[in-house]
């Protein structure tokens, strides 16, 4: 089983390279080059470590991570994945009960797992850019501290983050470097895309990224559809559709990595807010990526998501894109108002990017939908407070890691900057 390149089929790599190299050398995206068949029903038990370890061994195979495989997949899952049934024959797979309280800790812990392991021995640790619009940043910084032969910069886009994400992002010490970037988070995601092209910084440093630009954020999330898929047929023998919040669309792409591998999976239905570039092209057909605009759903808050070339890849036509995934745009007073019912409609309090998905599911219809709740609403009190009329209790992990903020520099958006911060 190995990775191709988005852009050069005839560019193979192994796990091991695409984990470290995180984007492929000429710029694309690695991706599997085919689909393995592998049916979650055939996992020796139900838990969701045994799932992911049974999705993923046909990646594994022959890897130097191959042995890894088992207890990657525990530090991975270190935390319970609920799939809560909320009625109305709609379920909620709850992905933010890991430390930062976000389902990017996740990915974050795998890569941390995978990319300190196979960096042990080597004389210059592996320095990982991450560009974030909030929650990536805090998840990989909180999965990497202190881990050995690694290290991490994180830049976030300065004013664009919650109170709370900051000051997660913020604090750090050790191998974890933060940097706050005047500009949006397309300004950021140009600097670390920028940074591999760019002859000094790569030079000086081993690079790799842990943007969902690498397949290592994928890979995880795909193995959590599985586990749903099995579950909610367990337990109310149906097949489920998911409606995923999306922003980059690693989460939405790695639900169709599921279904594509052979999970009873219904239709996956991206819930976008009013970033528009998605929902235009599954309209019109034509990819017109636009500014990115600033929402409710701010770790959304994407006009260029760089999955769409992995989603353009493995399906290449538009009307292939259509029969694969649909998308709905939700805008912040639709946001507003389900936050604001969840309570009463749903005995849940969602945070904004869950409530996407929340307005999503009031207009497919029919029965059997998961929806993919990403955050905890705690993380974002000062939206979520006033629309309810309540306060939401911080869980401990999230408190603990919000206790340790100190500010980050901030510096202008260009790569004169950003190197000289990076080095
Ligand atoms: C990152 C994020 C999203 C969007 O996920 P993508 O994989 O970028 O589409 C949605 N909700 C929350 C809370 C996030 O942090």
């Amino acid at each position: 089983m190995h990775f191709i390149s988005t852009r050069d089929a005839t560019h193979r790599a192994t796990l091991s390279e695409t984990l470290t190299r995180g984007l492929a050398p000429d710029g694309g995206l690695y991706v599997p080059a085919d689909f393995p068949s592998v049916d979650p029903r055939d996992a020796p038990d139900g838990s969701l470590p045994a799932i992911a370890a049974h999705m993923l061994r046909p990646f594994f195979a022959g890897d130097p991570l191959a042995d890894r495989l088992d207890t990657l997949c525990q530090d991975t899952f270190s935390f319970p994945v609920p799939l809560r049934d909320i009625g109305q024959q709609t379920a909620v797979l709850e992905l933010f009960h890991g430390p930062t309280a976000a389902f990017k800790d996740v990915g974050a812990r795998f890569l941390a797992s995978a990319l300190s392991h196979l960096n042990e021995g080597a004389d210059q640790p592996l320095t990982i850019l991450v560009a974030t619009s909030g929650d990536t940043g805090a998840a990989v910084a909180a999965a990497f501290h202190e881990k050995p032969n690694v290290e991490v910069v994180v830049c976030y886009p300065k004013g664009r983050v919650s109170d709370r994400q900051e000051r997660q992002l913020t604090g750090w010490d050790q191998n974890v470097r933060t940097v706050a970037v005047a500009g949006d988070f397309d300004d950021c995601q140009r600097l670390v895309k920028a940074s591999f092209q760019d002859d000094v910084l790569s030079g000086e440093k081993r690079l790799s990224s842990a943007n969902s630009i690498n397949i290592g954020r994928l890979l995880p999330q795909l193995t959590y559809y599985a586990a749903a898929s099995r579950w909610y047929a367990a337990r109310h023998g149906a097949v489920p559709g998911f409606i995923v919040p999306s922003g980059n669309l690693g989460n939405a792409v790695a639900a169709l990595y599921a279904r594509a591998m052979g999970s009873p999976m219904r239709p996956v239905v991206m819930a976008t807010n009013a970033n528009r570039s998605v929902t235009d092209f599954l309209d019109d057909g034509t990819w017109n990526p636009t500014p990115t605009q600033e929402t409710l759903a701010t770790a959304m808050d994407v006009g260029d998501p760089s999955n769409m070339e992995r989603l353009r890849h493995h399906w290449p036509t538009i009307e292939a894109v259509r029969a694969e995934v649909d998308a709905h745009l939700v805008t912040d007073e639709a946001i507003e108002h389900e936050i604001r019912r969840g309570p009463s409609t749903w005995d849940t309090i969602w945070d904004p990017h869950t409530a996407t998905a929340a307005a999503v599911r009031a207009r497919v219809g029919g029965p059997h939908w998961i929806l993919a709740a990403t955050a905890h609403p705690a993380k974002f009190d000062t939206v979520v407070e006033p629309l309810i009329g309540e306060t939401v209790p911080v869980p401990d992990a999230l408190a603990a890691v919000m206790a340790r903020s100190t500010p980050a520099p901030v510096i202008d958006p260009t790569m004169e900057a950003f190197r000289r911060f990076v080095l």
